[in-house]
């Protein structure tokens, strides 16, 4: 919130409510104002940051010094997310493969490809299959959060099981999706290299917490029925726990009216990327929901300046477990695509 202060407040009293606010576990910035012909200029200021609730709000507002207090809307300007000027990258090790994976500002664009949900019969085969066409990563559900709790939700301890065994033989580091602060543990146990939050946790405030406090690489999720800004201020939650290895992924909201499985956000990549300073992944295949879309979103997110692109595939769809209607499941169109990806976003990013 902003507090704005009557002018001429002697600077002792405006100290006082600092104070209050400093005992509420609240951090303040004070404007003293400007001396000048323009009234506003001369209004002293304290921008307040913090857990503010309407008690605190109501409390600083019927003080006889404070002229109005002005609720903050949007995503506030010193998010850690948000900071700007440098340009940043998460790079994600990998102890069990060949090479750490770097993305964002200035690299190359990175793919995370692989299967929905793991399965025993064919998540080698696919990580295999995508390592050759070019992928980066491999991402595979082992905890499935579903619409209805009725469907399968995914291979659990067992899954995580395979992924590991199946990254041994293919080298490259794993994305999973955790559902739940009580399998931080499990998830540290196997050593996934970069934990998932889905959409449905996207304001899992509780489990956001703990995958920050693991410093390992988070990739977070927008919501599907969340503003930007309120997924911004999720996200930077993650960063408050000291994680700075954060990486916003978009993947398509619930709107109306549209062709695909979800509204397309691919208009917040290029809205993203003058705000934030974290790499931004575009889900390609939660967005459309359907094979035939996949190349041609890759296609908008990676000239729009993507630092990433997160991608189902598949060996053989009709047997995969959850999703295989949107899988890529033929290796020279996943490597055209990818290869064609990198161009554009090259030629995006000004390297030719
Ligand atoms: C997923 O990536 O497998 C997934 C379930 O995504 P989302 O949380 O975006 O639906
Ligand atoms: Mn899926």
């Amino acid at each position: 919130m902003i507090i704005q202060y009557y002018v001429g407040t002697p600077l002792e009293e405006i100290e006082g409510v600092r104070e209050k606010l400093r005992g509420w576990g609240l951090r303040v910035q004070f404007n003293p104002g400007t001396a000048g012909p323009s009234p506003e200029a001369q209004i002293p200021v304290d921008n307040v940051f913090g857990a503010i609730n309407d008690a605190h709000r109501r409390e600083i507002a019927a003080l006889d010094c404070v002229k109005t207090v002005i609720p903050i809307e949007g995503v506030p300007q010193n998010l850690a997310l948000v900071r700007r000027g440098h340009r940043h990258t998460v790079t994600i090790p990998n102890p069990h493969g060949d090479r750490p994976v770097t993305i964002g500002s200035g690299q190359a664009l990175v793919v995370m490809a692989g299967v929905c949900t793991v399965d025993m019969e064919y998540t080698l085969a696919t990580h295999q299959m995508a390592r050759r066409a070019g992928a980066d990563l491999n991402r595979g559900g082992a905890f499935k959060p579903r619409t209805s709790p009725y469907d399968f939700q995914g291979l659990k301890e067992d899954g995580l099981k395979k992924l590991v065994e199946v990254r041994a033989q293919v080298g490259l580091p794993i994305v999973s999706e955790i559902l739940d602060v009580r399998d931080v543990d499990l998830f540290m146990k196997y050593e996934v290299d970069v934990l998932q939050t889905g959409t449905r946790n996207a304001q899992n405030f509780e489990l956001l917490i703990e995958v920050g406090r693991t410093k390992k690489p988070v990739l977070y999720k927008r919501g599907f029925s969340n503003t930007i800004d309120e997924s911004l201020k999720a996200a930077n939650y993650v960063m408050e726990q000291g994680n700075d290895n954060l990486i916003f992924c978009l993947r398509g909201i619930k709107g109306i009216g549209h062709s695909y499985r979800n509204q397309g956000d691919l208009d917040e990549i290029v809205a993203l990327s003058q705000l934030i300073d974290r790499p931004i992944v575009y889900d390609v295949s939660h967005s459309a929901g359907k094979r035939s879309a996949v190349a041609a979103i890759g296609n908008m997110a990676a000239a729009g300046g993507a630092d990433g692109i997160l991608m189902d595939v598949h060996v053989s769809p009709d047997h995969a477990l959850v999703d295989g209607f949107q899988a890529i499941d033929e290796e020279g169109t996943l490597q055209g695509m990818i290869a064609t990806w990198r161009k554009l976003r090259n030629i995006t990013q000004g390297a030719g």
